[in-house]
């Protein structure tokens, strides 16, 4: 049977090593392109939320290069996501699509369900061969959540910031291809060295810095944000996302007691004071880090969601408050197929020249700083 999955960011690196080393013939779909969407639009009802279309693309082009079956996480809860597998299934058997989907629901802190479930894939491993494939893409995880963070810190601070891309970009691959669980933290440490050796941006010596909160997808998924962390570093910008693959991991599957991992459930009670309730997808988790943000003393934060998105337009209702309250600027931006790479800079950069006159005004930064900054915004 050879299975594929959606992509999510990159995922794909420690799902493909997951399930190859579990003894499954994996077809990754190709990365998320302009096709995958035209695809997932052609067939997906008109108002789903993005993520749905993409998916919908994955399994497609997958098909396309022989897969037979999709696994793909199942859900519950006020939004439409506890319904995209079946809705998926349909439309692709309308289509005329022969395959298998295999649902994995979400297990929420109850692991041995969820090795239960895979286990009635029809994999014939032994629990010593699950447990060496779990461990192997964990640390495939956290290279990869390294790697961004990486990214995150270097790509303002560096001039040349198409080596730098490349650098992480090769770093990824690496991981991908690695196979050895002690060699994991050295190819990401090596990463580490050769990003350090780079010549600084000497105009951005104090970079501003950003949070990203939102809807999980369309954080972690660059094709869906229109690749909105490397645009936030070309424009000199320090990303921090507290959204990532080990903190998912660790929350919904750990109950967030790893502690070599992230956790949001640390942070959750900060939205108590806005947002008592559950409102599904991310929603409270958004106002949770973007007041932890403010109290971090971060200069700004952007909310990311999918147009229609539910739990983000509760979130974002909310976050004016927030805003007041914490005194720090929030901008919103929700993706679909229609927004524009040139509508999404200039909102940028709007966003960020306001921050910089911000900065000024409560001499937070100093005048060469701020000149480079416009200098910058003027290159656009
Ligand atoms: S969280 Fe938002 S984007 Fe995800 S399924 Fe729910 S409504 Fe759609």
């Amino acid at each position: 049977m050879r299975i594929t999955f959606p992509h999510m960011g990159n995922s794909y690196i420690a799902i493909s090593s997951l399930l190859k080393e579990l003894g499954l013939d994996v077809v990754v779909p190709p990365p998320c392109s302009k096709r995958t969407l035209e695809l997932g639009i052609r067939y997906s009802p008109e108002f789903v939320c993005l993520p749905f279309k993409i998916n919908l693309g994955n399994y497609l082009e997958a098909m396309d290069q022989g897969a037979e079956a999709i696994l793909m996480a199942g859900g519950w809860g006020p939004c439409r996501f506890g319904y995209y597998a079946q809705v998926e299934r349909d439309i692709l058997q309308d289509l005329g699509r022969e395959f298998n989907m295999v649902i994995i629901e979400a297990p929420d802190s109850k692991l041995p369900s969820l090795l239960n479930q895979v286990r009635q894939m029809g994999i014939k491993t032994s629990w010593f061969q699950v447990w060496s494939a779990i461990r192997l893409a964990w640390e495939k995880l956290k290279a990869v959540d390294r790697l961004e963070a990486l990214q995150h810190y270097w790509l303002p601070r560096v001039a040349d910031k198409s080596r730098c891309e490349s650098m992480v970009d090769a770093g990824l691959k690496s991981v991908d291809g690695c196979g050895e669980l002690r060699e994991m933290a050295a190819l990401v440490d090596k990463v580490d060295r050769d990003l350090s050796g780079l010549g600084r941006d000497v105009d951005n010596n104090n970079p501003i810095r950003i949070g990203l909160a939102g809807e999980i997808y369309t954080l972690l998924e660059p094709f869906a944000n229109y690749y909105l962390e490397r645009q936030l570093g070309r424009m000199g910008v320090e990303v921090v996302r507290d959204v990532n693959l080990t903190q998912w991991v660790n929350d919904h599957l750990f109950g967030g007691v790893l502690p070599s991992a992230p956790s949001l459930h640390t942070t959750l009670p900060l939205a108590t004071p806005y947002l008592q309730y559950w409102v599904g997808g991310h929603g409270r988790e958004t106002v949770a880090s973007t007041v932890g943000y403010a109290r971090q003393k971060l200069d700004g934060v952007i909310q990311v969601a999918p147009l229609t998105c539910m739990p983000e337009i509760v979130a974002q209702s909310v976050l004016e408050k927030v805003q007041e309250e914490e005194g720090i600027p929030v901008m919103t931006m929700y993706f679909d197929e229609h927004a524009g790479e040139v509508g999404i800079i200039t909102r940028l950069e709007a966003f960020l020249d306001m921050i910089r006159w911000r900065k000024m005004k409560t001499g937070d930064t100093d005048a060469k700083n701020l000149s480079g900054s416009r200098r910058r915004l003027c290159q656009h």
